[in-house]
């Protein structure tokens, strides 16, 4: 089942157009990372899938529902629903630096979804002791590392009970370590079927845990396909400059 249909996506801020005819598809239960250069347009695609920037064409359909039809957006309250299936995880955590790790996980799901207080923090505490940060309940993220901080990152986004997960280069802002931690969280929850587009550097990581691999350069989709057509065997020649690049 398809969760996410893209088609024929654009996007252009003033006269630079960063995405062209985007056409993309994200199936129930698998993981799709996005790779590329910088400026190739992966964030501001992540952001126009989380509906956090307006696309100026193509048609967006979550879990069978036409949210966005030729660039027109439905109704503000038809919109809610279909902003409740997905949580965006950033580069930088994006944490509320003035609350508890607690409260930065509990917040939306009580105050923006309006779920019960009492059940919110009990699913808490069960994604915090997930994340081995059962002791840190009560910490501001000043007082945790980054590798920490994205983990409640990850846990306030699951804690929003999303049916696909967003993550725009999860690990770029971390060192080695802190990033092994993040890739480890990140495969548990592909095992666990979770539905997952990763924007990533992670060659390695990304040919390891994807289900379908999207590449993309100059605000188009050059290649997508399995990982080990896309990534071990390109058969385009900006895809293969691209990976000989990282080597
Ligand atoms: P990537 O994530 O692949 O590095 P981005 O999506 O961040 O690429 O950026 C793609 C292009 O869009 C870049 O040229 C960038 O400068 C431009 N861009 C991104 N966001 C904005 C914005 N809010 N206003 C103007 N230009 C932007
Ligand atoms: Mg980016």
């Amino acid at each position: 089942m398809k969760l996410l249909e893209i088609k024929n996506l654009r996007k252009s801020f003033d006269d630079l157009e960063v995405l062209k005819d985007i056409s993309m598809d994200v199936n129930e239960g698998q993981v799709v990372s996005i790779l590329g250069p910088s400026g190739s347009g992966k964030s501001t695609l992540l952001r126009c899938m989380s509906m956090l920037e307006k696309v100026d064409g193509g048609t967006m359909v979550y879990c069978g529902k036409t949210a966005v039809d030729n660039a027109k957006y439905m109704p503000k309250k038809e919109l809610k629903e279909i902003k409740s299936y997905f949580s965006l995880v950033f580069q930088n955590f994006n944490l509320f630096p003035h609350y508890t790790v607690m409260k930065n996980i509990c917040d939306a799901p009580i105050h923006v979804m309006k779920r019960n207080k009492a059940e919110v923090r009990r699913d808490a505490e069960v994604l915090l002791e997930k994340m081995g940060l059962a002791e840190r309940a009560d910490y501001y993220p000043y007082q945790l590392s980054g590798g920490q901080q994205q983990r409640v990152a990850i846990a306030r986004a699951l804690n929003m009970k999303p049916k696909m997960l967003f993550f725009d280069e999860p690990t770029s802002a971390l060192d080695p370590e802190l990033t092994a931690e993040i890739l480890k969280v990140l495969k548990e929850l592909a095992e666990e079927k979770m539905t997952m587009v990763i924007v990533t550097h992670e060659i390695a990581f990304a040919r390891s845990i994807s289900d379908h691999v999207v590449f993309m350069d100059g605000g188009v989709i050059v290649e997508q396909g399995k990982p080990a057509d896309v990534i071990d065997n390109p058969s385009n020649e900006r895809t293969q400059a691209f990976l000989r690049k990282l080597e």
